[in-house]
């Protein structure tokens, strides 16, 4: 199929296959239609999916893919109809760029769960051009401005970038399943999203155990607001809380023991996992079935509710626990992901990148 969108050449890192390094490219951008912000990328995030992608741990990627999305940038131009963006204005993209609009989660102002699906920002498939979507690697994207978010006053922009993806990832689960006061909330996984989600849980007002495989994060944990932390691998430690918690978020990448969280949860408590590892991850039914318990997935949020995180984040002051690197260091950034070494997003300054 042919298109007769015009399009420009813009810079940009990818990997040609699963096992191929992040490498400089080129790849296309749209020129603007009416309802199309362009933004120069300043932040660009380092997410944990990014790497699952690259490496096609989830068997769907297409290649070549140019990850990221967790971008925060200035508006570089926008379309004839566009209203709530202008030249100039810090703008972020998260991880979808496009959705039906009419199925009812769109319909619901929750378009991350597009039954079309959603057009992921990158590795999704661009309907205008007809090839992947390219994500934030790279210096500008073109992004409908139903799918660009403000950065509120006060927010540092590098910090807010994580928030994108890892941010709404976690706040939309603890929102959705009300977690508040009195309640003792569990979070697995001191990395990117996990370190988010204590943030939140512990700004929303509950009692937050982190859960973690690293005693070197110990300390780091309660800092971020953590009441208390519990080495995972320590079943001691983990008998204690057996049938205590109301929720446990589930932040981790790998293969782990999901019966071991089962059982911590009181009756009708939910275990609600948002990390992806790539494998099945096996669950015995007693588990569940003594206390009436839940095992949930959530993804990402709708527009509305990133905002609204954005906002939330403002006005609690959190953002991300950054380590900042340049496009260069980008492929040992993945390396340390897989060793559990991230303090606790590492974010890319795109403008050093290019000097
Ligand atoms: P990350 O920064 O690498 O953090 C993952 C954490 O999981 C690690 O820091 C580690 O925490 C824990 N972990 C890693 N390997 C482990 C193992 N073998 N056993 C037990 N714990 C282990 O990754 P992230 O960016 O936060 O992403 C986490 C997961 O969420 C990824 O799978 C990602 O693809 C997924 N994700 C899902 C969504 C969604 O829509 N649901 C959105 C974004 C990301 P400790 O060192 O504290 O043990
Ligand atoms: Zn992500």
């Amino acid at each position: 199929m042919t298109t007769s969108v015009k399009t420009k050449l813009v810079d940009a890192f990818s990997a040609k296959d699963a096992s191929a390094s992040l490498e400089a490219t080129k790849i296309p951008r749209r020129d603007l239609l009416a309802d199309d912000v362009e933004i120069e990328i300043l932040f660009s995030g380092v997410c944990h999916s990014d790497l699952h992608q690259v490496r096609n741990d989830w068997k769907g990627t297409t290649y070549p893919i140019v990850p990221g999305h967790e971008i925060v940038g200035k508006v570089s131009a926008v379309g004839s109809e566009v209203k709530n963006f202008k030249v100039g204005d810090i703008a972020a993209v998260g991880t979808m760029v496009d959705s039906c609009g009419t199925c009812q989660n769109c319909l619901d102002g929750i378009e991350s769960y597009c039954l079309a699906p959603a057009t992921q920002t990158y590795n999704g498939h661009d309907k205008h051009l007809n090839c992947p979507t390219y994500g934030g690697y790279s210096d500008s994207i073109v992004v409908r401005e139903k799918f660009v978010l403000s950065i509120p006053e006060g927010l540092d922009l590098a910090g807010a970038a994580p928030l994108l993806c890892a941010g709404i990832t976690t706040y939309s689960p603890l929102k959705h399943w009300k977690v508040g006061k009195g309640q003792k909330v569990g979070v697995v996984g001191l990395g990117g999203l996990g370190h988010l989600g204590v943030k939140f849980a512990r700004a929303l007002g509950a009692h937050v155990v982190l859960f973690t495989t690293s005693p070197s994060k110990i300390e780091d944990a309660k800092k971020l607001g953590a009441h208390e932390v519990v080495l995972s691998k320590n079943a001691d430690e983990m008998q204690k809380h057996t049938s205590t918690f109301d929720f446990i978020l589930d932040c981790v990448s790998a293969d782990h023991d999901l019966d071991a969280y089962l059982n911590l949860l009181k009756r009708d408590g939910t275990h609600c996992i948002v990390g992806a590892p790539a494998n099945p991850q096996p669950v015995s039914v007693f588990s569940l079935i003594t206390g009436r318990r839940n095992l949930a997935g959530s993804g990402t949020g709708g527009m509305q509710e990133t905002q609204e995180m954005l906002e939330f984040c403002a006005q609690n002051k959190i953002v991300s626990e950054v380590e900042m690197i340049e496009m260069s260091q980008v492929n040992d950034s993945y390396e340390r992901l897989l060793k559990q070494d991230v303090k606790y997003r590492f974010v890319i300054d795109m403008k050093k990148s290019k000097k």
